[in-house]
């Protein structure tokens, strides 16, 4: 890796919602008739942002790391794999610096969970409340998200080392 003292990451990721499946988004269980489908828990905030962090050290991608194939995986707790990854991220000499997320979803509302996931988020990744954004738009009722049958989550991070 270059000596660079700062670096950012991208993640992405996007779950199909399915029935008889809890949603889970964020760490933050939401009462919907749905959840999202995957061979682990399906969090695909935590999703985007573990491939964040993990693109800003420059390892392998979540997929990589954490096959689908692999049982182990199963049900896996993202929260739980998100740990895991902070844990390498920071035996790679970086901290966290913010945090910025979007999850685009045309239903359920996310609003009134927004403040649970970030507390979630700041507790497994040590930082401060305002170092952490989670952004909720829809798809103005377009495409498979906009047509319930998926949600997509972005997010966005800096890491830095001292
Ligand atoms: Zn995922």
């Amino acid at each position: 890796m270059s000596n660079n003292k700062i670096r950012v990451g991208i993640g992405y990721d996007l779950h199909r919602l399915e029935e008889n499946r809890d949603l889970i988004i964020g760490g933050v269980k939401i009462p919907y008739e749905k959840g999202l489908l995957g061979h682990s828990d399906a969090d695909v905030l935590v999703h985007a942002i573990i491939d964040a962090l993990l693109g800003a050290v420059s390892l392998p991608d979540i997929g990589t790391l954490f096959p689908d194939t692999d049982e182990k995986y199963k049900d896996a707790d993202s929260i739980k794999l998100l740990k895991q990854v902070y844990y390498m991220v920071k035996e790679k000499g970086f901290y966290i610096g913010n945090l910025d997320t979007n999850i685009i979803a045309q239903a359920p509302k996310m609003m009134p969970y927004i403040q649970e996931m970030k507390k979630v988020l700041s507790s497994i990744l040590g930082l401060n409340l305002e170092d952490i954004s989670i952004k909720a738009k829809t798809k103005e009722h377009l495409d498979a998200v906009g047509e319930k049958r998926a949600i997509e989550a972005q997010a966005v991070v800096l890491v830095y080392s001292v």
